[in-house]
C-alpha cells in the first residue's frame, strides 16, 4: 500500500467524498465490506482493500432517540440515532432534521455530512429519502 492510498482511506477523506457527492467503501478480494479508516478487511484481515461506489440509499436498521445530548448535539436533542444498511458496509450517523417518530425500521435514507462550530468532527449524518 503507497502512503497515497492510506491517506485517501482516512476518515476525513471518507467524509470529504460523502460531501463530493461521491461517498465510498471499501471492498477486500473476499467481497466483505468496510469503511475508513481501514488498513485490512476486518471480516477476513485481507490487505489489499479497493474502494467502490457507496449505494446511494441505505434502509435503517436500528434506531433509538437521543433526548439528553452531550453538549456538541445538545441543540439537536431529541434525535435519532441510526444504524442503516446500505448494502455491503452498515453506517451509523444522526437523523438530525427530522421528527424522531419519522425514523424507523426500514426507512430509506442518503448519506451525508454536517460540520458545526460545536463539533470538532465532521457527522455523518442520515436524510429519510
Ligand atoms: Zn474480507
Amino acid at each position: 500500500m503507497t502512503g497515497e492510498e492510506a491517506a485517501a482511506w482516512s476518515h476525513d477523506a471518507f467524509c470529504g467524498a460523502i460531501e463530493a457527492g461521491e461517498p465510498f467503501y471499501l471492498a477486500c478480494p473476499e467481497g466483505h465490506g468496510s469503511v475508513p479508516p481501514r488498513r485490512v478487511c476486518p471480516d477476513c484481515g485481507a490487505q489489499s482493500l479497493t474502494d467502490r461506489p457507496l449505494p446511494e440509499t441505505g434502509r435503517v436498521q436500528a434506531s433509538t432517540v437521543v433526548h439528553v445530548a452531550t453538549a456538541a448535539f445538545a441543540e439537536s436533542a431529541p434525535y435519532v440515532t441510526a444504524i442503516a444498511d446500505f448494502g455491503p458496509v452498515s453506517l451509523t450517523g444522526v437523523v438530525t432534521e427530522t421528527p424522531p417518530e419519522e425514523v424507523e425500521y426500514g426507512t430509506e435514507v442518503t448519506v451525508g455530512i454536517e460540520r458545526t462550530d460545536e463539533r470538532a468532527r465532521p457527522t455523518l449524518v442520515f436524510e429519510p429519502k
